[in-house]
């Protein structure tokens, strides 16, 4: 239960994760059209927090910003009622349809394309629901057919970026000597030709150097992704769809990232209905929400994680990246406490629990713990590095 003390030994350097190293990081939902994409976001936006809540920033039309559901975070709540309370939350972008030949423009391609390079992660939407009034861009469903189709998409025009990449460092190494440049180039031959073998970014085993040019790009390919299927209310309610099996095995064949399988129209209804009533037909039908899975789902992604502080004033998640250090992780929260940084006083959540008090735990914690130093800063209340439950 109490933190070891381990002066002497580091941690061994973990290899830094593909994508932007920032706590603002934000998922996008893509997928052809008609699949179920508005409607998922458009339910998403009926939980969204209020724009009010983020006085300094725009929330455009396309963006929500939904409340990560957590136990914990509930019951630090019901035990300091805090003056405020503040959540973690997923910020979701919803980008429009896109279409075969997208890379080279289709159904305005290059600009949906652009919108997936400016988010950190893909809620991948595929239509696993029959309905004959609801076309299909390609006249059937057959969401392996989608899945190839949006992914050959996102690797054509990573392969385009790289072309251009490597060209530029040709004339580049033409007029200069630089090492650098050298290491690049290479670099750039490799993963062009892993894309071109059909092959996503992600998936490669890249060392820490690649890494940190790689992250330079935000390449298409690279981000992770979540499927989502949906599914008429039948077919979820009862787990079964005649998709899923084969929407599986592409999967597990092509990184085996998560699959969700949820219902438009049942998350639809339940977003229209009182909560109340909303609760008693998930009863009456043996059907829950996946939503809360969604949002958590996406948020570990995107590689977030967050760490709470708690007093009567507030309590509070702050999101941090995974890998960030505790400096980095005070700074989140002022960035005096990242400057002026000695040690961190942390305390598990479950810990906290089972103890009842900050005081309980801290005894009990001084009692293994006699090397505790000066502590400068002082989380009133801070539970680390964990991820939503
Ligand atoms: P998007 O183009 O991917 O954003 O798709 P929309 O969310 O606009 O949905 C296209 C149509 O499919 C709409 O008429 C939705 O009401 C319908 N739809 C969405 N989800 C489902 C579902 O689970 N079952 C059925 N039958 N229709 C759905």
């Amino acid at each position: 239960m109490p933190p070891k003390a381990s002066k002497s030994k580091e941690a061994p350097a973990e290899r830094p994760i593909l994508g932007r190293f920032s706590s603002h990081l934000k998922i996008g939902i893509v997928g052809l059209p008609n699949v179920g994409k508005s409607t998922l976001f458009n339910t998403l936006t009926k939980l969204a927090i209020p724009a009010e809540n983020f006085p300094f920033c725009t929330i455009e039309p396309n963006e929500a910003r939904v409340n990560v559901p957590d136990e914990r975070f509930e019951w630090l709540c019901s035990s300091f009622k805090p003056k405020s309370e503040v959540s973690a939350f997923l910020e979701i972008h919803d980008i429009a349809g896109l279409v075969k030949g997208a890379h080279e423009g289709q159904g305005l391609g290059n600009n949906f394309l652009s919108h997936i390079r400016a988010v950190d992660g893909i809620f991948h939407v595929l239509r696993g629901f029959e309905d004959p009034d609801i076309i299909h861009v390609d006249d059937s469903v057959d969401p392996v057919r989608d899945l190839e189709t949006i992914s050959e998409e996102l690797r054509l025009k990573d392969i385009e970026f790289m072309e251009r990449r490597v060209e530029d460092l040709e004339k580049s190494m033409k007029r200069s000597n630089d090492k650098q440049l050298k290491i690049e180039h290479e670099l750039c031959l490799k993963v062009k030709a892993w894309i071109t073998e059909g092959k996503d970014v992600r998936l490669g085993e890249w060392k820490a150097a690649d890494i940190e040019i790689l992250n330079t790009f935000q390449l298409l390919t690279a981000k992770p992704v979540v499927y989502l299927v949906n599914m008429n209310e039948k077919d979820y309610q009862r787990k079964k769809n005649k998709f899923l099996p084969k929407i599986h095995a592409w999967v597990q064949e092509h990184g085996g990232e998560p699959i969700i399988p949820f219902s438009g129209v049942l998350e639809r209804n339940l977003a229209d209905m009182p909560e109340d009533e909303a609760a008693k037909y998930c009863q009456e039908n043996n059907v829950q929400s996946a939503l809360p899975k969604i949002i958590k789902t996406g948020f570990s992604a995107i590689n977030l994680i967050y760490f709470f502080t708690a007093g009567p004033d507030e309590v509070k998640c702050w999101q941090i990246r995974k890998h960030t250090k505790a400096p980095q992780a005070a700074g989140a929260i002022h960035t005096d406490f990242e400057r002026g940084f000695i040690c961190a006083e942390v305390m598990k959540f479950e810990d906290l629990k089972e103890l009842g008090t900050e005081a309980a735990v801290k005894v009990y914690t001084s009692l293994f713990e006699i090397s505790y130093v000066a502590i400068n800063i002082y989380f009133h209340l801070a539970i680390a590095s964990l991820q939503p439950k």
